[in-house]
């Protein structure tokens, strides 16, 4: 089988799922394609969090988090369906790192930096939280800063938007179960072989730009492909997360909590279950179907155990467990993954391949708009950002 394409997308993650419906909605005739199904790899497996990202204000990185608010908002008004806006609580204690008076300025800062569009925070003392979350840890208590984030549905928004594509424009299509296994240079573009999963079916693909958008699987595949020498871009983030029992905890809202070695753990209720994560640790190839560890799931019940102390948590409270890899974007060398930028990059081994890693589930949006743009120029378009602003 042969195709002919002005745009092919390899990879059906969040990010490859964006850049794709920006092209379909500029008219570009598009195909995306993906090895395994749409959203099944780190886009299933994070915190199903849109957030500005509260500890970003630590590092300084103000862009990024206004940014981050802004399309947090946004996606909230575009696919009311997905998301959720909660109330997270920050508890906060004698020996936390952050006095209360410090959380409720930096809480003003999120707010500030999202226009206003945050519903306001909150700062509430200890007789108030423990009444809101009768079953923390009462000792040392100070009080709780209460701000506003979005739970979404994190893989049916990358699905959602793959399907918006299609069912909106007649020139983009998009395979499952589709892998880029090579990719040569011709006289008039490039030329790709896609192997169907299944059946085993080499399909040749011609196209005359090419968007590598593979997330965590970008020095594997660059290597695989051999196409340019490439030096490795990333430093791969392993995050797992546990699913409890809905009764585990008493809980009704989201909780923002401060493990001993400076980590953030979301403990996230559900109507008939309760998500707790994450961890971030070193990870090595193959990044498919990884797994939690005894250590790492011990790691977050120990964690939370602190902070509950009025609720009864095991591992039998355990319904199930996830991982995923970060796709972070190394920086001078830096090994520490908590603190390693969440900012994207976009790199072009050639003028027509683009490459695209790191960024937030929360900005896929935003992230893949200056290929999008340069592309959509390329094929004598006008490019408008106002076109992805269409709801779901
Ligand atoms: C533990 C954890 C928690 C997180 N929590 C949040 C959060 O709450 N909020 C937030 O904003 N962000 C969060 N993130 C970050 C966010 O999930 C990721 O940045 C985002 O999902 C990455 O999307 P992606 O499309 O780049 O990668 P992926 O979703 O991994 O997509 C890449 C796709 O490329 C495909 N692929 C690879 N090779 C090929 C090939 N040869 N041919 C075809 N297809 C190929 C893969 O199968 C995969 O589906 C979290 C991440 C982790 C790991």
């Amino acid at each position: 089988m042969k195709i002919d394409t002005d745009v092919l997308v390899v990879g059906g993650g969040i990010v490859g799922a964006g850049i794709f419906r920006d092209l379909a909605l500029h008219g570009v005739n598009v195909l995306l394609v993906e090895q395994n199904s749409f959203g099944s790899q780190t886009s299933s497996r994070s915190s199903k969090m849109l957030h500005g990202g509260l500890r970003y204000l630590e590092t300084f990185e103000f862009s990024l988090v206004r940014e981050a608010l802004k399309e947090k908002n946004l996606w909230k008004e575009l696919a009311p369906n997905l998301c959720r806006e909660e109330q997270f609580f920050l508890p906060i204690y004698k020996d936390s790192k952050y006095p209360l008076f410090m959380t409720g300025i930096a809480l003003a800062i999120y707010d500030l930096l999202s226009s206003f569009r945050n519903k306001p925070f909150k700062i509430i003392g200890k007789t108030e939280a423990l009444k809101r979350m009768p079953s923390l840890n009462p000792i040392g208590l100070k009080g709780c800063g209460i701000y506003h984030d979005v739970v979404v549905d994190d893989e049916a928004l990358t699905t959602g938007i793959i399907s918006s594509a299609t069912k909106t424009c007649k020139k983009a299509s998009a395979k499952e179960f589709h892998s880029l296994v090579s990719l040569s240079k011709t006289k008039t573009g490039l030329s790709a072989i896609i192997k169907q999963m299944h059946t085993g079916e080499n399909i040749s693909v011609s196209a005359k730009e090419v968007v590598i958008a593979v997330g965590p699987f970008l020095d594997h595949l660059m290597h695989q492909l051999n196409f340019v020498p490439w030096e490795d871009k990333l430093l791969p983030s392993k995050g797992i997360h546990i699913w409890l029992k809905r009764d585990t905890l008493n809980i009704e809202h989201p909780a923002v909590l401060q493990s001993a070695d400076g980590r953030v753990i979301f403990v996230i209720p559900y109507p008939d279950k309760i998500l707790i994560g994450t961890t971030e640790d070193p990870v090595s190839w193959p990044y498919q179907d990884i797994k939690a560890t005894d250590d790492e799931i011990e790691y977050l019940l120990s964690n939370i155990k602190e902070y509950f102390t009025g609720d009864n948590i095991s591992a039998k409270s355990i319904l199930s467990t996830y991982a995923g890899v970060r796709p972070l974007v190394a920086e001078g060398g830096g090994s520490d993954r908590g603190k390693t930028s969440r900012e994207h990059m976009v790199f072009m081994p050639t003028h027509n391949v683009h490459a695209i890693a790191g960024g937030k589930l929360t900005t896929f949006r935003t992230m893949g708009q200056s290929i999008s743009k340069t592309i959509v120029e390329r094929m004598g378009l006008i490019y408008s950002q106002r076109k992805t602003i269409l709801p779901l």
